[in-house]
This record gives C-alpha cells, structure tokens and sequence, in this order.
C-alpha cells in the first residue's frame, strides 16, 4: 500500500457499512445456486449459477471495480495497482445441495441473533461480500495499491473446480493468493480432498433399491433400503438401537428409511450421517462380499464412521444397475487442517464447532 490505512478507520467503515453489507449477501443468498456440471452455453454451470455470478458482478461493479464475466464459469472484479501483478482473492458463489431438515426455507436468508440464516451465507457468498467490502473500504479511504488486486468469484467450487480449470488456462495467475472459504482467523493450507467413487460386484443381494446424499461434500440426512425376504418383525429387535430408522412392510418387502442430520462435509461435528445408521443392519442386507475389493483403505462400515482418518462423510450409496450387481459408494475425505478440526487422526483432538452461518 502506498497509503497506509488506520485499523481504527477501516473498523468504523466496517461498522458503518455493515447493514449493506448483510443485505447484499442476502441478494446472492436468494439465488438457489446449486452448481450442475451438465449445463450448457452461458451457463456451464446451470442457470442459478449463471444468475448467481452476474449478481455477484454487479455488486462488484456497483461498489467502484471492473468486472468480468469469464464465459459463464466464473468472474473477476479488479482493482488495479501500479504494477500490473495481482494479489488474488478466491471466493465462490455456487452452494451445496440444501438437503432436507431446515427451520425456515434456505434460499430465503434470514438475520438471527447477528448471524444470517440461508444456504451458502457462511460458504461462501458472505466470505465473497466481505473480500468485495474490504478492498471498497480500502479504496474509499484512500488506500492506493502497489499491486493490483482481483477477486474471484467462482461457480463450481462445490462440484469439481472445472471454473478454476478454465481460469488457470485463460487469465494470467496472482503471485500471491488468499483463499476466506475455512474458519476464522487462518488456516494455513489444506492437507487434501479425496473424492472417490468405489465400485463393487454384489452377488445375490437381496436389496431391491438402496441410496442416500445427494453430493460428495455434504453429510445426507436420509437413506432409504428396500430389501426382499426380510419379515418386519426380523428388523424389529434392532430398531432400539438404530435412532432415526424406520422400518415398514411394504407389500411383502421391507422399507428402511433413515433419518440424520445433514451438514457439510468439512464440517461434521454436529452432524449425523444417515448412511452411519445403517450399521445394524449390514448383516440383513447381504451386500457385502467378505472382503473388500482390493488394497482400498475405505471399506463401506468405515465410510460410515466420521473420522476414520480424515474421513469425513459416506455421500451416497446407489446401485449402478438394477437388479442391483454392482453398489457404488461415494466417499469424501474433508479439508484437513488444524482450524477446521475435521480429522482427529492426523491433526489432534477433535474441537467443537465454534460457529454456523
Ligand atoms: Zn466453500
């Protein structure tokens, strides 16, 4: 910077500014922007992201900086300093699947007790808002660059990074880059993210659907099991131990339905798997071979398990074909790293959540 910026000044700004701020995350929070890979023309992504991402540079344009529209995937706002060499600010408007179990609608934000209630407000349309308002704060008192600044506004963070892909090929890259998408104040740098799909042959299930989650990166709050030759009353014993399942005879078959508590992957304290649920009842299923498949670390009773090794969530169970011969598991292992508190294994005790927005 080559005009220093008091501490005391940018809070005051900060303060002032803040109920416009909240209202503009909510303008993004509004837009169901639930990243489809299979979308086309100006929206790869899906048309909620497509909308998400022009709102988001409209903002940007309304608040004083330049803005673009990369071919729908993604945007950069600039704020340009005197060397063309940029300090990159990585922020994303696409959201995770709202799953089921909300107290009020997620695409309708809400403020309660200072936090704002609604489906990416904490991940990551506020963080992006807030990356917008601190360079506006430091350009409206007066701050002048060294370096030019952009800020990122990807689309498909969630579902692959297929928005960074394409930015990394066409734009030239920040030398230095600064990512708000992890807990408060700092994590230092992620250990990795594994998603992995493992796929096995079934002989003779006796499962007639089976499935649960509905993405890669958030803990399912329903399951559901539909299984041949299994009376009722053979289930009902384990019923007493298996909070959040229900088993029903549905004509002649029986249907399990379980029930967790759905939250982002990265984050499962608090959160219960409802594929987790299903560990009573392997035996009656008759899915499992007698060894897993190969050298693989993941074996489905561990998937259920929150921390195996940084192993954050079991996502999803489905047949890849009907009737069901191969089961495939679709597992995700989370951001590891000493603030996200994800991985006891590998980073130390497990510490509870300190907030949620
Ligand atoms: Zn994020």
């Amino acid at each position: 910077m080559s005009a220093a910026v008091s501490r005391q000044a940018a809070r005051a700004w900060a303060l002032e500014h803040r109920e416009e701020m909240v209202r503009d995350v909510m303008r993004l929070v509004r837009i169901p922007s639930v990243a489809e890979p299979a979308g086309s023309g100006a929206a790869p992504f899906g048309p909620a992201c497509a909308e998400a991402l022009a709102e988001g540079l409209a903002l940007c344009r309304e608040h004083g900086f330049s803005a673009r529209n990369l071919a729908g995937r993604c945007g950069v706002a600039l704020w340009p300093g005197k060397r063309a060499e940029s300090l990159g600010i990585f922020s994303h408007l696409d959201v995770v699947p709202a799953g089921e179990g909300w107290a009020s609608p997620p695409f309708e934000p809400r403020v309660e007790n200072g936090y704002i209630i609604g489906r990416g407000s904490g991940d990551n349309k506020g963080p992006a808002v807030a990356a917008l308002y601190a360079l506006r704060c430091l350009k409206e008192l007066g701050a002048g660059l060294e370096h030019s600044v952009q800020l990122y506004l990807g689309c498909s963070e969630e579902t692959g990074m297929a928005d960074l892909v394409y930015y990394t090929q066409h734009e030239p890259q920040p030398v230095f880059s600064l990512v708000p998408d992890v807990n408060f104040p700092v994590c230092c740098g992620e250990k990795g993210i594994l998603t992995a799909d493992l796929t096995c042959r079934v002989e003779g299930s006796n499962l007639l659907g089976f499935g649960g989650g509905v993405a890669s990166n958030a803990v399912p709050d329903r399951a559901f099991a539909l299984l041949a030759g299994v009376p009722l009353a053979e289930v009902e014993p384990l019923l007493a131990g298996a909070p959040g399942v229900e088993a029903a005879a549905e004509g002649g078959k029986l249907r399990l339905t379980a029930r967790g508590i759905a939250g982002h992957a990265a984050f499962p304290e608090g959160t219960e798997s409802a594929i987790r649920s299903w560990r009573p009842f392997w035996p009656k299923m008759r899915l499992l071979p007698a060894r897993p498949p190969g050298p693989w670390p993941f074996w489905p009773p561990l998937l259920a398990t929150r921390t195996a090794r940084g192993l954050t969530s079991t996502s999803g169970m489905k047949f890849r074909a009907a009737p069901p011969t191969w089961a495939v598991w679709r597992g995700w292992t989370g951001v590891c790293s000493p603030r996200t508190s994800t991985c006891a294994t590998v980073c130390g005790p497990t510490r509870p959540r300190s907030s949620a927005a």
